[in-house]
């Protein structure tokens, strides 16, 4: 049985050796993050050279992910690299201070206008909720907290306020810098951070255009400002990031269980591809196990329908980043054992379709999901066919078979997609259907006498031509 859940493993230094990230591919990851918080241009673009050559020696078929920086509020630095805050005790927030300089009872800060943001009472968080802070005045740009949990602050902590809005826009000049270095690297997947509206994606979107970009758009739900406009928000974008990091900071982490499954569900009712985020594993960045809350955390995460899963810190600076991603995959093959018996024709649709192949994915999924199908193959130039399906639960593998190399990267963030090279020059369909099975008997996913379901367009070769549907078995 295939692993249908794919994860998403971010980069970082310890990830840079080349042997470290094909252990990391080859256990498992399907897409790996490339983060324009940290680091220049040019380790991005190492870390992207990287994984091609890691994924070429590893012989699989790996989508990467820019993720923009966005514009978070940070602190700016302490004269001894950290500082411990005590509770009760008062503690500045102000953009006039030397940026290097702070102290426990003041730090510098990236955002001049948080004064006007923020009002006597706010509460303030510091990291990903390890501080809080109340607004106790604001004088001039200087804001005059207290400590109201206190404990050790390290440097460029990125500060949220509870409730959200604090206004800084959404693409910030280093995030329309990356945009370009994005395309330049040809990253499948552009991750927008802080998203507010769909009118931010739009923004991401057109620059990616103007830039000479195909990546589809990925919206990080992490504001409380987004909470409200889910559908518009998730509606203008390829895929949704259920980015539990900063959400959690934002509206409490009592909320987050609850809105994990309701983005999802916004996600799967507007066919839109989901992956769940942010201390999944967390405690694997020192342990090479996972706690039992962590298993199950992604198992919940595998049930409640994400196309991936994904590792922040595990991966990108943890001790552990292959056992970090092996963990990940046994869960959730482990997760998808349970889930995947009474996954079969769960799916009863009501809506008008409007596109030909979409209509055609439909009756595919339907047809395989009750009756004895080992394999859905899709011939597909842009992998839209293969999207379709998978938004259908099933337990049955569908195999995209695309010439694109563009194609093969992006299906591997779909869940239960399995992208395989192959060119479609044959005219005979007989020798067409051939060449199909053998490909999967050579990689051992079908037996003679099993199955398939095949799609394809009347032109091969042609996007969005897919109007066939074709059962097959398979050939000795
Ligand atoms: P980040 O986004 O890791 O870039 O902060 C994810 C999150 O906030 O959960
Ligand atoms: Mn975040």
């Amino acid at each position: 049985m295939l692993r249908r859940t794919k994860i998403v493993a971010t980069l970082g230094p310890a990830t840079d050796s080349q042997d470290v990230l094909q252990e990391v591919i080859r256990r498992g990851a399907d897409v790996v993050r490339v983060n324009f918080s940290h680091g220049e241009a040019a380790d991005h673009r190492r870390r992207v050279d990287g994984v091609r050559r890691a994924a070429a020696a590893v012989g699989k078929h790996v989508a990467v992910l820019g993720d923009l920086q966005g514009p978070k509020i940070r602190i700016e630095r302490f004269a001894g690299g950290r500082a411990v805050l005590a509770e009760g005790e008062p503690f500045a927030l102000d953009p006039a201070l030397d940026p290097h300089d702070g102290t426990d009872r003041a730090v510098g800060i990236t955002y001049a206008d948080l004064a006007r943001d923020v009002q006597p009472g706010d509460e303030l968080i510091l990291g990903d909720g390890q501080i809080e802070l109340r607004v106790s005045a604001v004088e001039g740009m200087r804001v005059e907290c207290f400590v109201t949990t206190g404990g050790e602050v390290s440097d460029h902590k990125g500060i949220n306020r509870r409730g959200g809005g604090l206004s800084a826009k959404a693409l910030t000049d280093k995030d329309r810098e990356d945009v370009r270095l994005a395309a330049a690297l040809d990253v499948d997947y552009l991750a927008v951070s802080f998203v507010r509206q769909a009118a931010d994606v739009a923004e991401a979107r057109a620059l990616l255009a103007a830039a000479g970009s195909e990546a589809r758009i990925v919206a990080k739900i992490e504001r409380s400002e987004a909470i409200p406009r889910l559908e518009e928000i998730i509606g203008a974008s390829d895929a949704v990031m259920v980015a539990r990091g900063d959400l959690g900071v934002e509206v409490g982490y009592a909320q987050l269980t609850g809105l994990q499954k309701r983005i999802l569900h916004v996600a799967r009712s507007l066919d839109r591809v989901t992956i769940t985020a942010t201390q999944m594993m967390e405690s694997m960045i020192h342990s090479p196990v996972p706690t039992r809350a962590e298993v199950s955390d992604v198992a919940n995460a595998v049930l409640d329908g994400s196309d991936a899963v994904m590792l922040s810190g595990e991966s990108a600076v943890g001790k552990y980043p292959a056992r970090a991603v092996e963990a990940m995959a046994e869960v959730i093959e482990g997760a998808e054992t349970y889930q995947l018996a009474r996954e079969r024709g769960r799916d009863r649709f009501e809506g008008k379709v409007t596109e030909v192949d979409q209509a055609i994915a439909h009756a595919v999924m339907y047809t395989a999901n009750h009756m004895d199908v080992e394999a859905i193959v899709a011939l597909t130039e842009r992998g839209s066919t293969p999207l379709w399906m998978s938004r259908i639960r099933s337990d049955i593998p569908i195999f995209a078979f695309t010439r694109h190399e563009r194609t093969q990267r992006r299906v591997a963030l779909y869940r239960g997609v399995y992208p395989i090279p192959f060119d479609i020059t044959h005219t005979d369909p007989a020798q067409l259907y051939r060449a199909i099975s053998k490909e999967l008997l050579d990689r051992g996913h079908v037996k003679p006498g099993d199955e398939l379901i095949l799609t394809l367009g009347e032109l091969s070769g042609v996007s969005g031509g897919t109007n066939t549907m074709k059962l097959l078995r398979v050939e000795a």
